[in-house]
């Protein structure tokens, strides 16, 4: 073990988390008092017990954030002071940074260079952004007659929910909290159940940051419990969604049973990867689908986890994947080399080896990888998998396996590719490969995703939206577009009488 890799574990080992959740300014235990053990998926040891937030904390959290709404302590500032609370909330997670970062490795698993390269510093980036926006976003006056103004301005809503997933826990939280704090709402988050910490270390940055008392609750818990309250809550007034398809169906029906509160859902995804043959860099393609795929352990909603090649590069590219996909083994998420480390938890590492024994029953071939390992550390580890011989009506490439395993689909024309890129229930990304300028733009206007890449996988900015068509969601996270899920559109008529 090197010298750095040591320093993380002996961190790790010293590491005292309070696990209380963040209602009206202030750390508190649940109201009935319980906690459930956040576990490492490193190595199976408990990290801290957590509060387990039920529907009466969720009440105490939702109150908190009313009357932070109502009294407009935050709403009532204006653009240009939240501007600058933001802004030092972006720089206390920077400084906070190796300390965010170890969290969030220790909770989920994922290497500790990437913690600190990535989400670090894009949670940072997206709390700075909206901050930075929110005093250069106009309203409107609408081109009316002579004897009428109409005014046409955005209203922050009030009270917004926010459940995040595991995958990407601090980012997944700023996607919401960045323009729903600009815009002026309170905001209850729940974390995942798998990844509580660095959302309750973020609710204290932002009371450092000056962030006033209520506006930024943190309640962990359960999504059958604390979850559930939360979007079924009658004054909650939006709940902003990221995470499987399956909870995004509830919550629509949670806001049915409930107050009709607009719910925005970023769910699941099946990314389609398709390279044609005119594509002369095939090594590149491989190597982007490898990359792009196994990042983070494949828990990625935009995977590239279809990978269509046309037959005739079909083996030259597989070769090129073959070679890739051990550099992509599993290791010690705090030695700082590895390029992946641990599953979230047992059950996701159950998930995916059931869908790759799936694979192997319904006749695809397991080129490489396939099985658990490092099971000596306790922890959750699998192998970097590729499957060739897949075709699109498997499961494997239907349903989301959230894990390191990529699929290769053989396809012979273009109209093929398009029809079978596009039969899925999923629409988050896709990305077309070809040299050809007219069918990169013709096959990148055919495919029913949200984002299209031409030629590449891994373009990602906070300027431009992020979500999904069909099942992969509604209302789109990031850029000035996600303004618009946290804001309502009031129109003001004034008479102006002649003289
Ligand atoms: P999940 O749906 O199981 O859980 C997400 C959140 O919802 C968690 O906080 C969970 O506690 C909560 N929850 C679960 N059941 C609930 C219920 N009945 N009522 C209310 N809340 C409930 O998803 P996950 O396993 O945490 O995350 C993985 C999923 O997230 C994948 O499907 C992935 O594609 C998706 N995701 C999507 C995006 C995107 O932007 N489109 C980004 C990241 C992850």
């Amino acid at each position: 073990m090197n010298a750095q890799a040591e320093s993380w574990h002996a961190r790790a080992a010293a590491l005292h988390f309070d696990g209380r959740a963040l209602v009206a300014g202030r750390r508190v235990a649940a109201v009935a008092g319980e906690t459930f053990d956040c576990v490492s998926p490193i190595d199976g040891r408990t990290l801290a017990p957590v509060a387990r937030g039920r529907a009466a904390d969720i009440d105490a959290a939702v109150a908190s954030a009313r009357a932070a709404f109502d009294d407009r302590r935050w709403a009532g500032q204006p653009p240009a002071a939240r501007k600058k609370v933001l802004q030092r909330f972006a720089e206390k997670i920077l400084g906070a940074r190796e300390e965010l970062a170890l969290l969030e490795t220790l909770d989920m698993g994922k290497p500790i260079q990437y913690s600190m390269a990535v989400d670090v510093p894009a949670t940072a980036r997206c709390i700075a952004w909206y901050g930075e926006a929110i005093d250069k976003v106009y309203d409107e006056i609408a081109p009316t007659g002579a004897s009428a103004l109409a005014l046409i301005q955005r209203e922050p809503m009030g009270v917004i929910g926010a459940v995040v997933p595991w995958n990407y826990p601090m980012i997944m939280a700023a996607w919401k909290l960045g323009p729903a704090l600009a815009t002026g709402n309170s905001v209850v988050l729940k974390p995942s159940e798998k990844s509580p910490l660095t959302a309750l270390r973020l609710a204290e940055l932002a009371l450092e940051a000056g962030l006033p008392e209520g506006v930024f609750n943190v309640v962990p818990g359960f999504g059958a419990e604390a979850g559930e309250a939360l979007a079924l809550h009658a004054d909650v007034d939006a709940i902003g969604f990221t995470g499987s398809t399956r909870v995004g169906r509830k919550m629509l029906e949670y806001a049915g049973r409930s107050n009709l509160k607009r719910v925005y859902n970023e769910l699941g995804g099946k990314s389609a990867f398709v390279v044609f043959e005119d594509f002369a860099d095939v090594a590149r393609a491989a190597k982007t689908a490898a990359g792009s795929l196994f990042f983070n352990a494949g828990e990625s909603c935009n995977a590239p986890s279809r990978v269509f090649v046309h037959a005739s590069i079909a083996d030259e590219f597989i070769a090129t994947l073959k070679s890739e996909a051990p550099k992509y083994a599993p290791g010690d998420p705090l030695g700082g080399t590895a390029e992946i480390g641990a599953l979230v938890d047992a059950t996701q590492m159950h998930t995916v080896l059931g869908y790759i024994e799936a694979g192997r029953s319904e006749g695809a071939r397991v080129l490489s990888g396939g099985r658990q390992v490092m099971t000596e550390t306790g922890g959750y580890y699998v192998e970097p998998t590729v499957f060739d011989g897949v075709s699109n009506s498997m499961r494997i490439a239907r349903e989301e396996i959230f894990g390191p395993v990529l699929s290769v689909i053989r396809f012979s024309t273009e109209a093929e590719a398009i029809a079978q890129a596009n039969d899925s229930a999923y629409g988050l990304q896709a990305s077309v490969w070809s040299d050809n300028i007219n069918r990169a733009h013709r096959v990148a206007r055919s495919l029913r995703a949200g984002t299209v890449h031409v030629n590449q996988y891994d373009e990602d900015d906070i300027t431009v939206p992020f979500g999904g068509f069909k099942q992969s969601g509604n209302g789109r996270d990031k850029s000035l577009h996600a303004l618009d899920k946290y804001t309502e559109l009031k129109t003001t008529w004034i008479r102006i009488d002649a003289a």
